[in-house]
């Protein structure tokens, strides 16, 4: 059977890949980019939100912020029915200055994008798959990519594009044993169960007591590990159920300290911090740690942990402990040895379907520790340091580093995500580099070019 052909398929259709929907059509390129249509590919049933559907806990982001991204005024027709029948718009209207728990968030993404996909199908071509999985891509010779996709009942469908967006989520790193040893201060981790952050922000509260109670036994510690967002929403949701679970205390255990995010440095320095000008300042918007600071409830909790050992009203203890990496000589505190569980909240890794080059060779995508490698269009880059024409991805997992069109403060290291940045600057730097590969592969296709005429140098 000859597979469907489409210009772009956008595989995984959570906040990444919606957002950059939305950033398509506000910006009037969708025909550009996509003129022989765009295929949407979703393992769920719900479009837009993703995984931030599943989490537990407050959004960073504000209400304005997601009002902003999806009834922005250059997109009238959908978001006028958007107005009119989303009850999720009518709450968040109600909270601006506030950030919303993410399950609201979520909601109004959701609605979000199914009015903006039936309202861009009015209008193009656009073919949605909800319920199948990208199983495995192939980089073709002709500039092509043939994708296999299967549905939740087993069927098989084949797909050929000239543009591929990979942004299908991300999992957890596991730690190594030496950057554990690290984190329990040199107390070897031996049987200490290793948990990850990400389905602890997901447990209801009855889970989450049914799934940590098994390792709650004499031994009355946890160690939450990491100084992040997710750290400190662990935290917030351990902290309830404590008594419950008869812990005796969190040990907060961190690399580096954690950063608050603040609107200038005037307003840093009323908090007595002190701000690295260079390292710590956005040169775009001058916030202070505008991408990787605490702001709204996690840094209320951070700064509770950090001043009180406490948090709110309840009862547990709450140490915080710095780890300086590869230095915690064994038995350094001597007093972790009742540690039950050890969670950490550490980076994401990109999931991928399987990729193969038109021989069938696997083709390797490079990571470091924050994901995937991607040049500043968003394209991922292989080992060697060049990208595939015509292959993006840049939402969880992934991601582009920060450059000065997009601004931040230098320090962060981290890749750039977050709903507001896929709807703009990263939406805008992608469509770019989806606009210059097309127009590199008119001149390939004419020119016969290979799967290594398609590699790039950066
Ligand atoms: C705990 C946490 C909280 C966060 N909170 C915020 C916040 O408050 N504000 C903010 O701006 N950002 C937040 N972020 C950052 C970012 O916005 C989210 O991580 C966001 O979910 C990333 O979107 P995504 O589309 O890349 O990934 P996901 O949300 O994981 O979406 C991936 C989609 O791909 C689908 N999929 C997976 N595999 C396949 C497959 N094989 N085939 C087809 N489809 C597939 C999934 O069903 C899903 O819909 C948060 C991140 C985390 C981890």
């Amino acid at each position: 059977m000859q597979p469907i052909d489409f210009s772009l398929a956008l595989c995984g259709f959570g906040p990444a890949n919606s957002g950059l929907l939305f950033s398509l059509a506000k910006s009037g390129t969708l025909t550009a980019v996509a003129p022989r249509g765009v295929l949407i590919i979703e393992r769920g049933r719900s479009l837009g939100s993703g995984s931030l559907s599943r989490y537990k806990i407050p959004s960073n982001t504000l209400a304005d912020v997601i009002l902003e991204c999806v009834c922005d005024e250059r997109l009238p027709a959908a978001m006028t029915r958007l107005r009119q029948r989303s009850s999720t718009i009518a709450r968040l209207e109600r909270m601006r200055g506030e950030a919303p728990d993410l399950d609201l968030v979520s909601e109004c993404l959701s609605d979000a994008a199914e009015l903006l996909v039936s309202d861009l199908s009015q209008r193009h071509r656009i073919a949605l798959r909800r319920e199948h999985r990208i199983e495995a891509v192939t980089v073709r010779d002709d500039g092509m990519f043939d994708l296999v996709l299967r549905s939740r009942s087993g069927e098989q469908v084949s797909a050929r594009v000239a543009t591929l967006v990979l942004n299908l989520g991300g999992t957890q790193a596991d730690e190594s044993g030496a950057s554990l040893r690290d984190l329990l201060h040199g107390v070897p981790p031996g049987n200490v169960p290793v948990l990850h952050s990400d389905p602890i922000l997901q447990y209801s509260e009855s889970d989450l007591l049914a799934r940590l109670s098994p390792h709650i036994g004499a031994r009355r510690t946890l160690v939450v590990a990491g100084s992040s967002h997710s750290a400190f929403s662990v935290i917030e949701r351990l902290a309830p159920v404590s008594e419950r679970l008869g812990l005796a205390r969190i040990v907060l255990a961190h690399r580096s300290p954690p950063r608050f995010y603040y609107r200038d440095v005037a307003q840093a320095q009323a908090f007595g911090e002190h701000v690295d000008v260079q390292q710590d300042v956005c040169p775009l918007s001058g916030r202070v740690n505008r991408l990787g600071g605490l702001r709204f409830r996690t840094a209320d909790v951070a700064r509770q942990v950090f001043e009180t050992q406490r948090l709110d009203r309840h009862r547990i203890a709450i140490e915080p402990r710095h780890v300086a990496i590869g230095r915690s000589a064994p038995g350094a505190t001597g007093d972790l040895s009742d540690v039950a569980a050890i969670i950490t909240c550490f980076g994401y890794r990109p999931r991928l379907p399987l990729l193969w080059d038109s021989a069938g060779a696997p083709l390797r995508l490079a990571e470091d520790e924050h994901g995937l490698t991607t040049d500043d269009v968003g394209r991922p880059m292989r080992d060697d340091g060049r990208v595939i024409r015509g292959l993006f991805a840049f939402g969880l997992g992934s991601g582009m580093s920060i450059g000065t069109e997009v601004g931040g403060e230098p320090s962060y290291r981290r890749r750039l995500d977050g709903i507001w940045l896929y709807h703009n600057h990263v939406g805008a730097k992608v469509t770019t580099g989806m606009l210059r590969d097309i127009h590199r592969d008119d001149r390939g296709i004419s020119a016969n070019i290979t799967v290594a005429s398609r590699l790039e140098t950066r």
